[in-house]
């Protein structure tokens, strides 16, 4: 690990640390609205990484596919990534059904919470946004029609992730046919992505101070009120999370053959903001110079891997989601059958899949969760208080997955895998 980052992750941490006793301090002593004042700095590192996004991965994954060299390696290297991303959301799911049965947060909470729902409910932009449930048949055909870009500038220009990742594979792929008249192209990537990758090292400057801001303004609004009726169903999530965290870091471990202390060390300013900003896809610029320069993975396995990952394997809110629904089940009195947890399994999956890598995403999918086994959408207004602490640490285990699986995929790949693009398949022309 270069001193550079050890100093920026450093200052992250201490940054974190003093931003959530700060915004602790101003909750208890009444004066959250001061935070209000600082928020602008937090919202302008935010927006300053998401601004790199749409340029980083399309350029990168597009020079990932071509540096692969051959459609058999960029093929062995896509099943090892969803083979990665396969096993370990199911495994999450399935942890999170675990714990969730036998802690039974929502147990004997019925009354109480009921009536808060009631009160509560969700509120008028929450209603808006979730949709009622369409079956799992249909929900799966979503998915896949929706990664389709019907207009790859639109996609790019609304920052639909998935559609700038589906056409830059195959706009790398074609690229990898006809390198003669792609030339021009792919030297323009070549550049797009090397400018990108300097003005993310340019904004991780600004990270200190916009974690710091963040985790005041989280801390201010939220404190400690709504944590004490919801501890037993957070606590659950946390206790999941933290043990899929746990087996990825171990599997990271035993992959790199470095201690889990050097591993949570290397990744430490990406996780840590992930845990500030609630989103995948804002980190994704930090998460892919970090995995590359602190844990020397190769630069196109971590191209395509993190911002595929980042995208659709969301571990931490797949466990979410599955907690998320047996609870709002257990507060209602509604006992589910082994078949409607498996369903649950299947569709916590799917939601995960289908979450943007934005703050909430995952709250907004629980109604295909909730909607398959009939369980009703308004018990999203039970959980909703505490939703964007759980998302902070949901988020952090996504990442933390990603990176995971990046290492994973590309202690897999074979070093003759990766052409240095003297045989390629040449139909230019
Ligand atoms: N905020 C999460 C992410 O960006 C998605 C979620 O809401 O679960 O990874």
């Amino acid at each position: 690990m270069q001193e550079a980052s050890k100093k920026e992750a450093k200052l992250i941490g201490i940054a974190m640390i003093a931003g959530l006793i700060i915004g602790l301090i101003l909750y208890s002593t009444g004066y959250s609205d001061l935070a209000s004042y600082l928020k602008p700095i937090g919202t302008i590192f935010i927006r300053l990484l998401k601004m790199v996004i749409i340029p980083l991965v399309l350029s990168s994954i597009f020079m990932a596919m071509y540096n692969l060299g051959t459609p058999e390696a960029l093929g062995s290297m896509g099943r090892k990534a969803v083979g990665y991303y396969f096993v370990t959301t199911a495994f999450a799911v399935f942890l999170g059904l675990i714990f969730v049965n036998l802690i039974n947060p929502g147990v004997g909470m019925g009354a109480a919470l009921q009536d808060k729902a009631g009160l509560d409910g969700l509120s008028e932009v929450m209603a808006q946004k979730v949709t009622q449930s369409k079956g799992l048949y249909q929900t799966i055909i979503d998915v896949l029609i929706n990664a389709i870009p019907s207009n790859p500038f639109e996609a790019m220009a609304t920052s639909t992730v998935l559609q700038v990742i589906v056409f830059a594979i195959m706009f790398g792929i074609v690229a990898l046919y006809m390198p003669k008249k792609a030339a021009p192209v792919v030297s323009f990537m070549e550049s797009l992505e090397a400018m990108t990758l300097k003005l993310t090292h340019v904004v991780m400057k600004l990270a200190p101070l916009g974690i710091f801001v963040l985790m005041i303004d989280i801390m201010a609004k939220t404190g400690f009120g709504a944590i004490e009726s919801l501890s037993k169903y957070m606590a659950t999530v946390i206790i999941g999370l933290g043990c899929h965290a746990i087996l990825l870091m171990f599997i990271a471990s035993w992959r790199l053959k470095k201690s889990p202390l050097f591993i949570l060390k290397s990744l430490s300013a990406p996780l840590l903001t992930a845990f500030s900003t609630s989103s995948s896809a804002a980190t994704l610029p930090i998460t892919m110079t970090t995995v590359e320069e602190n844990l020397g993975v190769r630069k196109d396995t971590a191209k395509f891997v993190l911002p595929l990952g980042a995208t659709i394997n969301m571990d931490g809110t797949a466990l979410y989601e599955s907690v998320a629904a047996i609870f709002i089940a257990q507060v209602y009195g509604i006992n589910l059958d082994i078949g409607q947890q498996i369903v649950i399994f299947m569709t916590a999956s799917l939601a995960a899949i289908g979450a943007a890598a934005i703050p909430g995403a995952g709250l907004i999918t629980m109604s295909i969760v909730l909607g398959a086994v009939g369980l009703p959408i308004e018990g999203i207004g039970l959980i909703l208080a505490v939703d964007r602490i759980l998302d902070m640490f949901r988020t952090t285990v996504n990442v933390f997955g990603d990176c995971v699986g990046t290492i994973v995929v590309d202690s897999m790949m074979d070093k003759s895998e990766f052409s240095d693009r003297v045989d390629k398949p040449v139909i230019d022309g």
